[in-house]
């Protein structure tokens, strides 16, 4: 999965600015009925109808936000657009548009962004979403990626951090801390290759957390399943830092506490393994890991019957009133107070 080197390097500067943008932008199609103009004007124009817009941006920086030095190119572009497409799924909206902006240095040939968009349309493609625009330019050094997503959603539909109430249940996705192990085990492979550069890096007993950290899915699936049974979270949240700082901006912003249960956080069975091979706490990694771009949610208990049979929503805690603060309850039964680092040893 990490062979995507394109040994051809053709010079940016061949192409000129306009050469460049149509041809890494002409292969895009429009799938969506709302974009009425994509690329090729001044500015795109978008027909949501009666739906509200939902828009997200986020920017990832070269040496700060990826390494691609085992990053592949055409995963940053896949990854770039599901970190985006996640904070519009976390709104309970669906994703139709997205614009892309890149700055980067002439150490990059035109192959190399030719990788990147390959991801970026792959990605497009798997989630149903338009290329509209963006803005392309040199920087001195590095790249730099600026993605902004456009999503609707009926206002009734509309969920926010700030709507859950005491004695909700709080849901998790999928497994978490997954794509921190698989980050761990990337750098631990660099640093093998550093000092022996012949070293073939065997990731196979680990390649459910590469896959997790090289290439995530956005949970467009959860939204659509929310729909399907009928169920509207009091409020929700996408994991992009780690279960407990994601927690503690539920808690914040609905001005309740929660419980949390060690035993219910849902864990791969690699991440298990792969935690004490680290020697490392895998709850811990669960609480602070990050990058898993799961949701987090919370229901109200009537509606728990809708969704305690399937295999992709896992009840981990409730919510309190805001006076009981926001703990983790050990398998011990020992209570310990949530930190946006994890947990705090320090307090109870
Ligand atoms: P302007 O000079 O008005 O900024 P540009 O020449 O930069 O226009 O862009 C021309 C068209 O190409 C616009 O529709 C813009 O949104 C699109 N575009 C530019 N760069 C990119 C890119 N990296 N990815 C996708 N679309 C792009
Ligand atoms: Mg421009």
């Amino acid at each position: 999965m990490l062979e995507d080197k394109n040994p051809q390097r053709t010079a940016l500067e061949n192409l000129g600015e306009f050469g460049l943008i149509k041809h890494l932008t002409q292969q895009f199609e429009l799938r969506q009925p709302s974009s009425l103009k994509g690329i090729g004007d001044d500015a795109a124009v978008l027909d949501h109808k009666d739906q509200k817009t939902i828009v997200s941006t986020d920017l990832l920086v070269e040496g700060v936000h990826f390494d691609l030095s085992y990053m592949p190119l055409k995963h940053l572009g896949y990854k770039s657009v599901m970190v985006n497409l996640s904070d519009i799924y976390a709104m309970n909206a669906t994703a139709t548009q997205i614009t892309i902006s890149i700055a980067v240095s002439n150490r990059f040939p035109l192959e190399a962004l030719e990788e990147f968009y390959a991801g970026v349309a792959q990605a497009c493609q798997m989630y149903k979403v338009d290329l509209v625009g963006g803005d392309t330019t040199s920087s001195t050094k590095g790249m730099l990626i600026s993605i902004t997503a456009i999503g609707v959603a009926n206002e009734n539909n509309i969920v926010y951090r700030s709507g859950a109430k005491a004695n909700d249940l709080l849901v998790v996705t999928g497994d978490v801390g997954g794509a921190y192990l698989g980050l761990q085990v990337l750098e631990r492979e660099k640093e093998v290759f550093k000092v022996n550069p012949n070293s073939q890096p065997d990731l196979e007993p680990y390649s459910y957390l590469v896959e997790r950290q090289l290439k995530p899915e956005a949970r467009k699936d959860i939204v659509e399943l929310l729909e399907k049974l009928e169920v509207q979270p009091t409020s929700m949240i996408d994991i992009s830092d780690g279960l407990s700082s994601e927690i503690l901006h539920l808690c914040e912003q609905s001005d309740v506490g929660c419980n949390l249960f060690e035993d219910k956080i849902p864990l791969d069975p690699t991440v298990i393994s792969t935690s004490e091979e680290f020697k490392m706490d895998s709850t811990m990694i669960a609480l602070s890991g990050g990058e898993d771009y799961e949701l987090l949610f919370t229901i109200d208990q009537a509606d728990f019957p809708k969704i305690k049979a399937n295999p992709n929503l896992t009840v981990i805690g409730h919510m309190t009133s805001k006076g009981e603060g926001a703990h983790l309850i050990t398998r011990a039964n020992t209570k310990i107070a949530l930190s946006a680092q994890g947990w705090n040893s320090f307090t109870n």
